[in-house]
């Protein structure tokens, strides 16, 4: 069987592990990597599609496949959108649909299961049972060492994709495959999760400091170069912030900059987005990161459209203090994902006179981030 990952900018580590899983479990299949229509064209039908894309790539995505549609080619898809969105992005003319965790799921497709939609949100794997990346292919990315979030931001897709109960990869699996990374000279340790500084704990909230002390020097037993905690491509909760991780990671990490989620300057509307911490928690957790020798990277989303002014002035005000302590600012524009509790409020809305003001710090280089093109993002996704 011929199985083509539509690969994107943005979907790499999506694709990546369902490619691991794949090569690890069904060896007669023949994987191909397409980066365009043109790449896809090029396998000689039969052949099964996988895309896996975000909402805002709806578009492209659909006139992409009304091309394929009539020809020899099953298409498949999972991701964000498809898990928000299943029957849908049937119409659009997927034979096969993937929601939530899509490794074992589609290693039994290619067995021969043949569902409509096949269900990975009851469904979850053990991470364990599964590579986190494909050296076979050269394919490599940040380790998951944890999948699903206890929280509900009120914005954010990651608890309906990985689920809201944490399941960690253990420290024996991590270790092996970065051992194995290590053979193709992959000497950086980078992870994804919902919060770093939760990992190896049962809540995904307080530390587990013995299990990350442990994970992180067995990743320097092992020879990895340089290893980076608490940073891109993960970033951490102020509730999980306190002295003993921060002395913990100090000892083992490369990164100078801890990226902490802050959101907003507003009790309301850190209430609003079900964020559940507080400003103060918010600064007690930046204040222990720079007393540890850490600079705060802090994450803010502008234009959540029930913001009034009042709401905007006192994000302002909590900026201009947190850059006055050392912090760098992170900025984002607040983009209404299918499947979140904010599907249905509209569009970003950031006024002219905050759009200057955020410009101005940005010109400052005091703060950075793609919240500009999000705001495009964020009107895209209107109707979705
Ligand atoms: S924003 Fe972070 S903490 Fe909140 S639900 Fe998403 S992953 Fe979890």
């Amino acid at each position: 069987m011929k199985l083509i990952f539509r690969i994107q900018r943005s979907n790499r580590y999506s694709l990546i592990p369902l490619i691991s899983a794949v090569k690890d479990r069904m060896k007669d299949v023949q994987i191909f990597l397409a980066k365009s229509t043109q790449e896809v064209l090029q396998v000689e039908p039969p052949a099964v599609v996988a895309y896996s894309f975000m909402s805002f790539d709806l578009d492209d995505i659909s006139e992409e496949i009304s091309h394929l549609r009539d020809m020899d080619y099953t298409l498949i898809a999972g991701g964000p959108h498809i898990t928000a969105r299943p029957f849908e992005s049937l119409k659009m003319g997927f034979e096969h649909v993937f929601v939530g965790d899509g490794e074992e799921n589609l290693v039994d497709f290619l067995k021969g299961e043949k569902k409509t939609v096949f269900d990975g949100l009851t469904n979850r794997i053990d991470l364990d049972d599964y590579p986190p990346f494909c050296p076979e292919l050269d394919l490599f990315m940040p380790v998951e060492i944890t999948r699903g979030c206890a929280f509900e931001c009120a914005y954010c897709e990651t608890p309906l994709i990985g689920g809201k109960k944490p399941r960690h990869r253990s420290i024996e699996s991590i270790v092996h495959y970065c051992k194995i990374g290590l053979t193709k000279n992959r000497y950086i340790a980078r992870f994804i999760s919902p919060n770093s500084f939760g990992y190896g704990s049962t809540d995904g909230v307080r530390p587990n400091v013995q299990a990350v002390d442990r994970l992180l020097f067995e990743l320097k037993r092992i020879g990895m170069k340089e290893i980076y905690f608490g940073t891109f491509p993960s970033d951490v909760r102020p509730e999980s912030v306190d002295n003993e991780i921060l002395k913990v990671i100090k000892k083992y990490v490369n990164n100078r900059s801890i990226i902490i989620g802050a959101q907003s300057g507003s009790k309301r509307v850190l209430e609003k987005i079900k964020r559940t911490h507080s400003v103060e928690t918010l600064l007690k957790a930046v204040d222990t990161i720079l007393a540890n020798g850490f600079i705060p990277h802090v994450d803010f989303i502008f234009g959540f459209p029930f913001e009034t002014d009042e709401d905007r002035y006192q994000t302002l005000e909590l900026i201009n203090k947190l850059i006055q302590m050392g912090c760098k600012i992170h900025a984002h524009t607040f983009m209404p994902l299918p499947g979140t509790a904010l599907e249905r409020v509209g569009s970003a809305i950031i006024p002219e006179w905050f759009r200057k003001k955020i410009a101005q710090l940005s010109s400052q280089g005091k703060l950075d981030g793609y919240w500009e093109k999000q705001q495009t993002l964020s009107q895209r996704l209107i109707g979705r």
